[in-house]
């Protein structure tokens, strides 16, 4: 069916104008002008029929594009995440850093969500996403500049 940008839509249209341009020249380029006005009209339709085909099919690649992108980005993040106690940080050289992100929401959906202190509350950490709630010494803060030493 047309209309999808599928490659075989764009050639077979693209043929068609092929086809009345080839009826054309073994016309001898002499036709009725009526004749002539109903293969240019064929002649149009077929070419705008192509170019409609392509931009759907354009915007099929955008889309991939993104996707591709999202997807590279999400493999690189998953190779520089690691778990410690209950949450997951960014790691340098294998080695976690920083703030703790929730793990359920990494888990279920690919969300990086930084665990915020409950106010009051300096034992439990809490996610402002899920709202799981997450005990502060299994998810501290790591300082990422003793890696360097
Ligand atoms: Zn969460």
């Amino acid at each position: 069916m047309a209309g999808q940008g599928r490659l075989s839509d764009i050639m077979r249209s693209l043929n068609q104008a092929n086809e009345v341009g080839l009826r054309i020249r073994s016309a001898g380029y002499v036709l009725e002008k009526s004749d002539m006005k109903a293969m240019l009209a064929e002649l149009a339709g077929s070419i705008s029929e192509a170019k409609m085909e392509l931009g759907i099919l354009q915007g099929y690649l955008q889309d991939k594009d993104v996707e591709l992108k999202t997807m590279g980005e999400l493999l690189h993040t998953k190779a520089n995440l690691r778990r410690r106690g209950d949450g997951y940080y960014k790691s340098r050289e294998g080695r976690p850093y920083g703030q703790p992100y929730c793990s359920y929401c990494w888990e279920h959906e690919h969300k990086l969500m930084h665990l915020h202190n409950r106010i009051l509350k300096k034992d439990v950490r809490i996610c402002p996403h899920c709202k799981n709630e997450y005990q502060a010494q299994r998810t501290p803060y790591l300082e990422a500049d003793a890696l360097m030493m």
